[in-house]
């Protein structure tokens, strides 16, 4: 291992909280690595990317994407080291100074400190669970929508009944010339107005869920969902298909690297110290007594947590960064933004 393997900083995880954490770190003057399980940085935010996005401080309402689009941008601001589809499966202590992060690709990863920000862990997509195989999803099977325009004047069947069934059941019934809503409980998850919307606006079949597929060619052409109670079935003529049920994950991974945990999230301190000397958490995956589940949430925690590893590594460094107005680390890069 040469010296310049071994970051001051490795961030597991590239949502808001790592990335907002890789761009304060670099105000800290600290060598950055942030390691991203997925082939893209943004984390949660990809998987409603194209809902509107209001509650983030000074920020005008702006898509998902874009939003994703600043985070990084502003992550950048430092040169960070990004390292894409790489998943830290464990962690380990190797000396007094260094920690080593091993991955499931088989790369370790050497650093000073580390700040957990992993979320709910590299969330999967509940897929459609039948007997027989699935080949539709490139055709007409959704897990997301990304263009709802692509559901104009059709027919379409969408499963679940989170906020996001609910919520595409009512945009796309704006465009689509029908849709159908299956789940398999009477009541659904998701904000009443919305749901009494979607009655409204479609037609619910509760409680149902999909148990066949019938294809014409590649497509999915008929649906047949089965009553959970009587086992009736019902066919249904469909162009599209689209499944909404959740994500899964878990951070269990983590636990056994020795970090204590609390309901399946890692307990942090009021600053963001975990239970182990030089690891900090920011974001979703941790859990304090005042902790705030949102993207201000996860800056907030980002900035505590990287406060606390720059104290670790240097404890005489002060509290925090300097403010950035007047802060001679952006001098320079004050001249190269476009004045507004
Ligand atoms: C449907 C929905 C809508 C929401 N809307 C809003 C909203 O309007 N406003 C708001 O403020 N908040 C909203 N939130 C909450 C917001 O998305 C989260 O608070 C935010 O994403 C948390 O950021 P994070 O960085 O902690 O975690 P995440 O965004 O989950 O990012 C974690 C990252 O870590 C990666 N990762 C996980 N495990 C590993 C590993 N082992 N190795 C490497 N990488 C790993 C993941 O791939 C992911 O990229 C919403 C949440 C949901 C579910």
């Amino acid at each position: 291992m040469n010296k310049e393997d071994i970051y001051d900083l490795t961030i597991i995880g590239g949502g808001p909280a790592g990335l907002y954490a890789a761009f304060y770190a670099g105000m800290r003057d600290m060598r950055v690595k942030i390691i991203e399980g997925k082939d893209q940085l943004g984390g949660f935010l990809h998987t409603y990317s194209e809902k509107t996005i209001w509650d983030v401080g000074g920020l005008p309402p702006m898509k998902c994407s874009k939003l994703i689009e600043y985070l990084v941008q502003q992550a950048n601001t430092f040169n960070p080291t990004v390292e894409l589809n790489c998943k830290v499966d464990r962690f380990a202590r190797l000396d007094n100074e260094i920690l080593a992060l091993y991955t499931a690709e088989g790369d370790i990863h050497y650093t000073r400190t580390i700040i957990v920000a992993v979320g709910r862990g590299i969330a999967e997509i509940q897929k459609l669970e039948l007997q027989e195989p699935i080949q539709y999803e490139h055709v007409n099977l959704h897990y997301t929508v990304q263009n709802p325009e692509h559901f104009s004047g059709k027919r379409v069947l969408i499963s679940g009944g989170g906020n996001s069934a609910v919520d595409w059941a009512i945009e796309l019934a704006k465009l689509a010339r029908s849709v159908v809503v299956v789940h398999r409980k009477n009541e659904f998850r998701a904000m009443e107005r919305n749901v009494s919307e979607m009655n409204n606006v479609t037609d619910v079949r509760t409680p149902y869920s999909i148990t066949r597929l019938h294809n014409h060619g590649e497509r999915i052409h008929q649906v047949v969902i089965t009553h959970m109670e009587s086992q009736d079935n019902v066919l249904l003529d469909v162009d599209e298909v689209v499944v909404s049920h959740g994500y899964k994950s878990n951070l269990s991974n983590l636990a056994s690297c020795g970090l204590t945990m609390d309901d399946g999230m890692v307990l942090m301190s009021q600053h963001a110290q975990t239970n182990l000397q030089g690891i900090f958490a920011a974001g979703d995956c941790a859990t304090h007594d005042s902790k705030v589940r949102l993207i201000a949430g996860a800056f907030n925690d980002a900035i505590l947590a990287v406060n606390s590893a720059k104290k670790y590594l240097t404890p005489n460094a002060p509290m925090m960064a300097y403010v950035s107005s007047h802060n001679e680390i952006f001098r320079e890069k004050n001249k190269q933004i476009p004045r507004f």
